[in-house]
């Protein structure tokens, strides 16, 4: 049966128990089976929580680990890194996410004068390619805002290489419709698809994968199964992370975005909040559901914001802070990034300075310092 996103906290614990039995073995074992919207999925669908840290990593990760051990959630915990792998290697070259925004905007555009791309476009979008498989996950997307990892890789390859339209439009008719939709692992998994990102080593949709892990729900017929890599002139250097900030002593107003929404946990130090307020900031040209999801996610961290810190919470409005100091949770390479106020003070949690540093290159320096990062300091609530 389909899963329902409610973007509180208090449902992505509930969910988060109901999935922690399969983190361990049967999540290596079968994680990789795409079933289909109407069943329940292989993986934990805990991703739109994690998304906006209405759950944290190291608390589904801690929860995975204390009920299996380490070799059993080996595996869960690998793929929980990647998450912050691909957020530090987006921080780290924030030139893909501004290139990406260029790369859309020049897709759009050439949709707007060239007819042929924009019937293959329209065709995708809307799931009438008729290609088995594809235009089911194309109307899934739409319909539920979710898909299993694997139909996210088969339908990014079939996209760049089967239909060969641009791989920067893809990624925003996910990242409009994706409940988890995130810069970072949205952007960088479309590169990985198309090749970019491990250089010259696409991902291949197969035939004969596709029919296996949908269990032969779908095996669609005429796929490029020996594309040639994308390429790209555009140069990616690694800059060195921003320092993070410390946080100030005495009153302070805290400003919540959409990438941290679980100001708990936050290491404030000497800071006192005395008022709160909610930067809602959508992904480009969202989908209705996402908005509303986002809404929804904010609203209930401004709750718990006002209840935990015992002041006023509400959307960050002009005069909001009433003059205090501004603190906030760091905000990754993205839209709330873009619109911080200047000058705030940007507190960066212990997890993301502990993993982003290895994040520069492959996920191999990341997964190598998996067990050393186990050892952060942990979430206080
Ligand atoms: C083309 C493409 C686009 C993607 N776009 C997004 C996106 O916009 N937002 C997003 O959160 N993920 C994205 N992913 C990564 C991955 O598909 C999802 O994180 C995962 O499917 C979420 O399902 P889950 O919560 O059941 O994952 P589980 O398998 O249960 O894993 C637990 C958590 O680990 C993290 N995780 C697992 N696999 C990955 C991965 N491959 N990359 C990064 N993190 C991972 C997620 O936070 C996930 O919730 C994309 C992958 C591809 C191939």
């Amino acid at each position: 049966m389909q899963h329902s996103f409610v973007l509180t906290r208090a449902f992505a614990l509930q969910r988060l128990t109901h999935v922690l039995p399969r983190t361990g073995r049967a999540y290596a074992d079968g994680r990789d089976i795409d079933r289909g919207a109407e069943a329940e999925p292989s993986t934990t669908a805990l991703s739109p929580w994690l998304r906006r840290r209405l759950l944290l990593e190291e608390e589904v990760i801690d929860a995975a680990l204390a009920m299996h051990g380490p070799a059993a959630a080996g595996k869960f915990v690998e793929e929980v890194f990647w998450r912050s792998y691909f957020k530090g290697h987006l921080e780290t070259h924030p030139s893909i996410w501004t290139d990406y925004l260029a790369l859309t905007a020049q897709g759009q555009a050439r949709l707007a004068t060239q007819s042929g791309l924009r019937r293959v476009y329209e065709d995708a979008i809307a799931g009438r390619t008729g290609i088995d498989g594809f235009d089911h996950w194309a109307r899934q997307l739409v319909e539920t805002g979710w898909l299993h990892n694997h139909a996210r890789m088969w339908f990014a390859s079939i996209w760049i290489f089967t239909l060969r339209l641009p791989w920067a439009l893809g990624a925003a008719f996910f990242l409009r419709h994706l409940l988890d939709g995130d810069p970072a692992s949205n952007t960088l998994s479309w590169r990985w698809a198309g090749g970019l990102h491990t250089r010259g080593k696409p991902y291949v949709a197969r035939v004969e994968n596709i029919h296996r892990y949908t269990e032969g729900r779908f095996s669609p017929q005429h796929l490029d199964e020996n594309p040639v890599p994308l390429e790209e002139e555009a140069l990616h250097p690694a800059l060195p992370l921003q320092p993070a900030d410390q946080a100030p002593r005495g009153e302070v107003a805290l400003l919540l975005h959409l990438d941290d929404l679980h100001p708990e946990s936050l290491m404030l130090g000497d800071a006192r909040v005395v008022r709160v307020g909610g930067l809602l900031v959508h992904a480009p040209q969202a989908a209705e559901a996402v908005r509303r999801a986002d809404e929804v996610a904010m609203t209930d961290a401004l709750a718990r914001a006002a209840a935990w810190f015992g002041c006023p919470a509400g959307l960050a409005t002009p005069g909001w802070e009433a003059g205090l100091p501004i603190i906030t949770a760091w905000a990754p390479v993205g839209p709330s990034a873009a619109v911080l106020p200047a000058g705030c003070t940007r507190i960066r949690r212990e997890w993301d300075s502990q993993v982003w540093p290895y994040a520069t290159r492959g996920y191999f320096q990341v997964r190598k310092m998996i067990p050393a990062c186990m050892k952060v300091p942990r979430h206080q609530s």
